[in-house]
């Protein structure tokens, strides 16, 4: 017998956690935090205790052979390797509502990944941006290939997110298949990716999709219309260009770091529009990660030590006693320790910028939000384009409202988000033909819908569904 359960995640966006069971193998996805889960960072850490923490805070899930003995043990669970099935995780992408959690599972777990993902997650943990723990235990798919784990069989298909490495899974097993979408959208670079992946699922007996996008409003998703296209990421970088061309100033842009292909596009953009884009160390190291040949130089104030705080205890905690900056992981990804090894060419320094502040695009990381103090006269534009904080919902977003206001400097919001609009879900799902819907991943998940599933289960915490070919009955 196969069965699904759902522990975390449900009408809430971020931390999934769902459980597949077969008779040898519990194949479980994916492993972070809602943002409202999160420890209040004026809270300090006990990181030997975040995992207990964590779950008796309700921000990770309480499951039986995923934690260590240690944290299972006062948590009155199995720990890993005790229970009577292969324990295994699937991890769509790299964002913290699906993967905040990673290192705070056993070590030995084994944990599927895209490829990309994996090359990521390493360089991330380098540059301590990989929450508590780096995992060692991280095995990274190739797109397409199947790969068997017991009686189950898992294949990562990409779809087109904000995030270098996005996949969903199509999960078979003895009894019928599911296919998990992660998160997708259909205005990214790559529409068709996200394209393929509806049409490879096509049939199968459960999809799993997200509902982010019709989370804040009443809508009938069955009588919408087409939209009319809104901002892709293609019109973005024509944006940046025009902008580029037409300010005569420092232009200053806040991207997120882990959409690696923006980055790739603004290095290109900004060198077509005549100007240099300058990074900060740890966006450096995760474009020539995936990109090394690009151009791209780097603030001299936004070197890796920038990001170290002083008495930064959790950083500093991996056991190896050495902070991330001097590359920790394990040698793939970048090559060499790109994080330092910065030839002196390629730093720009401030006299640079404000000497000829028309010629470069400034790359501000928020935490060192301070630097533009010192650079504010030579400043044309902030750009805030999903770098952090993203929105309403982060108090220091408000924060970065009132420092651009207080010091002058114009701002200007060109988000574009990594979520279909719900025209779009329900295009995915109509493409899919899923015999059973499961949407989850959004406050109002009973929104999400279609005229082309069987039927439609919006599952209750912690129930235990059968699978069979033709869906959950
Ligand atoms: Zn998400
Ligand atoms: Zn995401």
């Amino acid at each position: 017998m196969t069965r699904l359960c759902f522990l975390k995640g449900l009408r809430e966006i971020g931390g999934t956690f769902a459980i597949v069971e077969t008779d040898h193998a519990s194949c479980m996805f994916d492993f972070g935090f809602a943002n409202s889960a999160l420890m209040d960072a004026r809270i300090l850490n006990r990181p030997e205790r975040a995992a207990e923490c964590y779950v008796r805070m309700g921000f990770l899930a309480a499951a039986d052979g995923i934690y260590d003995r240690k944290t299972a043990e006062r948590l009155g669970l199995k720990p890993f390797g005790e229970t009577d099935r292969s324990c295994f995780f699937l991890l769509s992408h790299m964002h913290i509502d699906h993967m905040g959690g990673l290192g705070l599972l056993a070590p030995e777990i084994p944990v599927y990944m895209s490829e990309d993902s994996r090359r990521l997650y390493r360089r991330l943990a380098a540059n301590g941006e990989a929450e508590f723990f780096e995992h060692e235990n991280c095995i990274g798919l190739p797109y397409g290939e199947p790969v068997r784990v017991a009686d189950i069989t898992v294949t990562a298909i990409p779809v087109d997110h904000d995030v270098v490495g996005a996949c969903g899974f199509l999960i078979s097993t003895p009894d019928g298949s599911i296919a998990y979408t992660g998160d997708y959208r259909f205005h990214g670079f790559h529409p068709e990716i996200t394209e393929a992946f509806a049409r490879a699922v096509k049939g199968a007996s459960v999809m799993i999709t997200e509902g982010v996008s019709v989370s804040f409003e009443e809508l009938d998703m069955l009588s919408l219309k087409e939209p009319e296209p809104k901002r892709s990421e293609e019109n973005l970088q024509e944006e940046i260009k025009t902008l580029s061309e037409e300010l005569h100033g420092l232009l200053v842009i806040n991207p997120y770091n882990r959409n690696v292909e923006r980055l790739h596009r603004l290095a290109l953009t900004c060198a077509e529009a005549g100007r240099v884009l300058v990074l900060d160390a740890r966006c450096r190291d995760y474009l020539r990660t995936f990109y090394p040949e690009d151009p791209a130089c780097v603030y001299e104030n936004a070197l890796a030590d920038a990001f170290l705080q002083p008495g930064d205890k959790y950083r500093q905690y991996d056991g190896r006693e050495t902070v991330p900056s001097e590359g920790g992981g394990q040698p793939d990804g970048a090559a060499g320790d790109c994080i330092r090894d910065i030839p002196a060419g390629e730093i720009v320094t401030r006299e640079e910028l404000t000497g000829n502040p028309g010629h470069y695009v400034l790359q501000n990381d928020y935490s060192l939000i301070g630097e533009l103090m010192d650079l504010r006269e030579v400043i044309s534009l902030y750009v805030h384009m999903d770098g952090t904080p993203l929105g309403d919902y982060d108090p220091s977003f408000g924060k970065l409202q009132n420092f651009m206001n207080t010091l002058g400097i114009p701002y200007r919001h060109m988000s574009l988000g990594g979520h279909s609009d719900p025209w779009h879900l329900r295009h995915m799902i109509d493409t899919a033909e899923p015999k059973t819907l499961i949407p989850l991943h959004s406050f109002r998940p009973e929104q999400v819908n279609s005229l082309h599933i069987r039927n439609r289960l919006l599952p209750e915490p912690g129930v235990w569904y059968e699978l069979s070919p033709e869906g959950i009955i």
